[in-house]
């Protein structure tokens, strides 16, 4: 029997998305390996009321820690104390910058293998194993354990799933470090992109690796500002990955899901991760230099050329129009 833990990240009174998720795929394959899905909260209000938003995904137990929230140092002794004390096999971590930072800190600490970025938690020969895309998303490799394993998901790759169950709910004391009590969390930083708001857009122009570096984005700014209020721009998993644009912009399979009336593509390609989440706009224009691009096939209006030729003269055209 296998049981596997969830990190659960908690900040005012709700889990992230990310650790729901994870704990959904986790519940996925706890069946299988003949174990369960449980959850770690660590926080210093943690009520039976955060804990149950695990249980509604999957978490039969949620053990409690009472010790400083978002502190890395701090969840990454509590966890490893968790998995020795428990006997956990695999840990498991929703992603976002502190699931690297702790899933990799936990990993050392309990000698286990790891492996980050991964799409899927599936089970073979009995043992868990973890799905990763690797070579530009181009292939997915299979990570296998010998001992214990750490996986830290990709943002958002676990799909939340509500089961309408509830958990068990424990506390567990967990020595700190001298390490971690050396941390203290003195100000928690907005996401970067917080205001973005791509999903209520009635007009979405979309930034793709074609645009060429983050300043080049003014193209795109400068396309939804002439379309005027209801325009917004969002982005391709490419530039977020490449620090162009704020992830909170994110078009696609593991970003979001829009409709907007009219979806703009400027240099997207228009991979089948990214036509998921934008496929049911009303009319789709694309631009792109390759007529062989696979957004032509699904686009309503195309452009084949350059778009730093192509959008600006669009700009004018509409300004124009506009008066
Ligand atoms: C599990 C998984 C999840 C994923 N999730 C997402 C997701 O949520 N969203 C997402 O977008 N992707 C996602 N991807 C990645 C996806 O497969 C593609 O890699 C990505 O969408 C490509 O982004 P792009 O179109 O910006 O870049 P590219 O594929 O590099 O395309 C750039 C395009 O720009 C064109 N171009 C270049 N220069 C110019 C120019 N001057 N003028 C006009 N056109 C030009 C090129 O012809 C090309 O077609 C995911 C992949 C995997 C495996």
């Amino acid at each position: 029997m296998a049981n596997i833990l969830v990190y659960g990240l908690a900040h005012e009174g709700t889990v992230n998305k990310n650790s729901r998720g994870a704990v959904s795929e986790a519940a996925k394959v706890a069946s299988e390996l003949g174990g369960e899905a449980h959850a770690v909260l660590v926080g210093t209000n943690v009520d039976d009321a955060l804990a149950q938003q695990l249980g509604a995904v999957g978490a039969t137990k949620v053990w409690t820690v009472n010790a400083a929230e978002g502190v890395a140092q701090t969840a990454a002794d509590a966890i490893s104390a968790l998995v020795e004390a428990q006997g956990y096999d695999y840990v498991v971590f929703g992603g976002g910058l502190l699931g690297f930072e702790i899933g990799a800190a936990v990993a050392a600490a309990i000698g286990g293998g790891i492996t980050v970025e991964a799409t899927e938690l599936a089970v073979d020969g009995g043992r868990l194993v973890a799905k990763r895309p690797i070579f530009g998303d181009t292939l997915l490799s299979t990570s296998h354990y010998k001992g214990k394993g750490v996986i830290v998901a990709r943002t958002n790759a676990f799909e939340v799933k509500e089961t309408g169950g509830s958990a068990t709910v424990e506390s567990f004391d967990a020595p700190a470090s001298a390490a971690a009590g050396q941390v203290t969390l003195k100000v928690r930083g907005e996401q970067r992109g917080a205001d973005i708001n791509i999903e209520d857009a009635q007009i979405l122009v979309t930034g793709g690796r074609g645009l060429g570096t983050a300043e080049n984005f003014s193209v795109a700014d400068g396309l939804a500002a002439a379309f005027g209020s209801g325009a917004a721009v969002g982005a391709t998993r490419a530039v977020v990955d490449a620090g162009w644009f704020p992830y909170a912009g994110q078009v696609g399979q593991t970003g979001k899901t829009v409709a907007p009336k009219l979806y703009v593509g400027l240099g997207v390609s228009g991979a089948i991760q990214h036509k998921v989440g934008m496929q049911s706009s009303e009319n789709v224009l694309a631009i792109n230099k390759d007529e062989n691009a696979p957004i032509f096939e699904f686009a309503d209006f195309g452009v084949v050329g350059d778009l730093h030729k192509i959008a600006p003269a669009l700009t004018e055209a509409i300004k124009a129009k506009k008066g």
